[in-house]
C-alpha cells in the first residue's frame, strides 16, 4: 500500500473539533479538551494536527491456515498495509478506543464469513469500574493471614483471600479500592492493577505478613527469596504418594505441612504396608490417624510452618512402641528440607547424614513439585452500559452470552462467564497480547472486549446493523498505523467456538 497511512477519523467517531485547534475527547466521562500536540489525561488519546488519535495502534490478530487444516500462526509483527488473504484476521478490542456516552455504537462492527456462516464481531475498549485481579501464588510459605490488606505504595488495594492447594491467594482491586476510598487509595489500585495486567512486576506488603513481588507468570518473591517449588501435595498426600518409596528404608516417616502433617506408620499409607508403630507422637490437633493440624504456626519455615526445627514437632516418644537404633526421616511437602535421625539408647533422636537411598525419594519429592509462578486473572463486570454499544436492547445480549450464542474475547482470549445474572467474566492476562490494558483516571481500567456471534442473531437482538462493517474495510481504515500480531497458540478461534464461554484448550 502506497501513500500516507490512512487513519480513521477518531475525531469525528470519538470527540469534536473545537476553537483554538482544541480537539474534546469524548471517549469517556472525563471529557479531556486537549491542546495541539498534547496527551488526554489517560495517555491513550491525543491531539496530533488538531485531530484527536489513539495513541497506541489497533491490534489485529492473525493465523494461516495450512493445507491439510492446522492452524499456524501468521509470523509477522509488523504490517506492510496490505491484505493477507490467505490469513484470518480477528480484529482485538486492543486500540480500538471507547465510545461514550454508551447509547453510542461500539467503535468496529465487523462482518465476516466463517464456514458459510455470516458473523459479527462487535469491537470496544471498555472502561471497567467494577474489575479486579485474582492473583494465585504458588506457594506454601504464609504471606499473611486471610483477609489482611495488601499494600502497594502503603495504600491497601486488596486482601488475602482463601488459600488454595499449594496457593495463596490475594484479592486485588474492586470497586471499593477504586472509587471507595481515598484519592490516592483509587490511583494507587489503578495503576497496580494496571501494571499486573500487563505483565509487569508490583511489590506488595501484607498487613502482619509477607513484601511480595508479583508479575504473571514469573516465580513469585517473597521477602526478597524467589520461590522455586510449589508442594508436590499436602503432607498426607505426600506420605501416601512415596509410602511404597519409603518403605524399608525409614521405620517412621514425618512429612511437615502447615495444612496436614503426616506421620507414615500411623496413616492408612503406612498400615497398608504393615508398618509398625513408631511411637512418635506429634504436637497438633489430630484429624484422622496420621494425619494433624496445626502443629505450628504458620510460617515461611519447613512445609509452610514457622518451623526451621523439626525436632520441635515430637511431642513425645512412647518407649513402648519405639525402639533404640529407629531410622525417622523429617521432610517438608517439597523436599527442600530433609532431616534424618536415629534413635539413640536414651531415646532421644540423633541427627545424622541423609541416606542415599533417601536422600533420593526426597529428590523425587522435589521432582513432583511444579514451578511455583504467579497467576493472574482479571476479572470484570460487562454487564452494564458497555452493552448498549452492542444492541439497543442490553438485556438481549446478556442472555445470548448467556446461551453460548454470543462469545465473549478479551484482546481474542477466550474469557470464563460467571453463572447468574450480569455479564462477569475472568481471563488469565497472560493469554491476552501484550500491553493489552490501559487506564482512565475516573480511575478505572480500560480492557479490550469482542463479542462474536451470528449475523441473523445479531439482528435479532436489536443490534446496531446500519454500523455494520466488511472486515476489509476496517483492516484498510487503519492501513499502516494497525499492529499485527500472531494468534496465540492455545486461544480458540472465537469464530468457530461454540458453546459455553470457558477457558483455554
Ligand atoms: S481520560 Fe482519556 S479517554 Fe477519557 S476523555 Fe481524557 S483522553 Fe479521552
Amino acid at each position: 500500500m502506497s501513500g500516507a497511512p490512512k487513519r480513521p477519523d477518531l475525531t469525528e467517531r470519538f470527540g469534536a473539533r473545537e476553537a483554538d485547534g482544541i480537539v474534546r475527547c469524548d471517549a469517556c466521562p472525563v471529557l479531556c479538551r486537549i491542546r495541539p500536540e498534547k496527551l488526554g489525561a489517560c495517555g491513550r488519546y491525543a491531539n496530533r494536527e488538531g485531530e484527536l488519535v489513539r495513541t497506541d495502534p489497533v491490534v489485529f490478530a492473525q493465523r494461516v491456515a495450512e493445507e491439510g487444516g492446522t492452524m499456524v500462526p501468521f509470523a509477522g509483527t509488523a504490517w506492510d498495509g496490505s491484505l493477507v488473504h490467505e490469513a484470518e484476521t480477528f480484529v482485538t478490542g486492543i486500540g480500538s478506543g471507547t465510545t461514550y456516552p454508551d447509547y453510542k455504537p461500539a467503535p468496529h462492527i465487523v462482518a465476516s464469513q466463517h464456514r458459510g456462516v455470516d458473523t459479527v464481531t462487535v469491537v470496544s475498549e471498555g472502561i471497567f469500574s467494577y474489575c479486579g485481579a485474582k492473583v494465585k501464588i504458588d506457594t506454601d510459605r504464609h504471606l499473611g493471614p486471610e483477609q489482611a490488606v495488601v499494600r502497594a505504595k502503603g495504600e491497601p488495594i486488596g486482601h488475602v483471600t482463601t488459600a488454595e492447594y499449594g496457593s495463596q491467594m490475594l484479592a486485588l482491586g474492586g470497586v471499593n479500592h477504586l472509587t471507595g476510598g481515598g484519592k490516592a487509595e483509587g490511583r494507587t489500585t489503578c495503576e497496580s492493577l494496571l501494571a499486573l495486567c500487563n505483565g509487569e512486576a508490583l511489590e506488595v506488603s501484607i498487613d502482619d505478613g509477607a513484601k511480595v513481588r508479583l508479575q504473571a507468570g514469573q516465580a513469585p518473591v517473597v521477602d526478597g527469596e524467589p520461590e522455586e517449588r510449589m508442594r508436590a501435595g499436602c503432607g498426607s498426600a505426600v506420605a501416601g504418594m512415596f509410602a511404597q518409596q519409603f518403605f524399608g528404608k525409614a521405620d517412621e516417616v514425618v512429612v511437615v505441612d502447615d495444612h496436614i502433617t503426616a506421620v507414615l506408620t500411623e496413616h492408612q499409607a503406612g498400615r497398608c504396608l504393615d508398618m509398625p508403630p513408631s511411637g512418635l507422637r506429634v504436637r497438633g490437633r489430630k484429624s484422622t490417624p496420621g494425619r494433624y493440624f496445626q502443629v505450628a504456626e504458620p510460617g515461611a519455615g519447613w512445609g509452610g510452618t514457622d518451623l526451621t526445627d523439626p525436632l520441635l514437632l515430637i511431642e513425645r516418644i512412647d518407649q513402648g512402641k519405639a525402639w533404640p537404633g529407629m531410622r525417622v526421616l523429617f521432610t517438608s511437602t517439597t523436599g527442600e528440607d530433609a532431616l534424618f535421625c536415629r534413635l539413640d539408647e536414651n531415646f532421644q533422636l540423633q541427627p545424622e547424614a541423609l541416606p542415599s537411598e533417601l536422600e533420593a525419594v526426597v529428590t523425587r519429592i522435589g521432582e513432583n513439585c511444579e514451578p511455583s509462578l504467579v497467576s493472574v486473572l482479571f476479572m470484570a463486570g460487562a454487564g452494564g452500559s458497555l452493552r448498549s454499544g452492542v444492541t439497543e436492547n442490553p438485556v438481549q445480549l446478556t442472555r445470548a452470552v448467556k446461551s453460548g450464542d454470543c462469545r465473549v474475547t478479551m484482546g481474542g482470549a477466550p474469557v470464563y462467564h460467571w453463572p447468574g445474572g450480569g455479564i462477569t467474566v475472568m481471563v488469565d492476562v497472560l493469554a491476552m497480547p501484550k500491553e493489552a490494558f490501559g487506564y482512565v483516571p475516573t480511575p478505572a481500567l480500560v480492557a479490550p472486549i469482542e463479542f462474536t456471534l451470528p449475523a441473523s442473531l445479531y439482528q435479532g437482538l436489536g443490534g446496531h446493523m446500519d454500523q455494520v462493517q466488511s472486515l476489509d474495510e476496517v483492516l484498510a481504515s487503519y492501513g499502516e498505523t494497525a499492529s499485527v500480531t500472531p494468534w496465540r497458540e492455545g486461544n480458540p478461534w472465537p469464530l468457530e467456538a461454540n458453546g459455553r464461554n470457558g477457558g483455554r484448550r
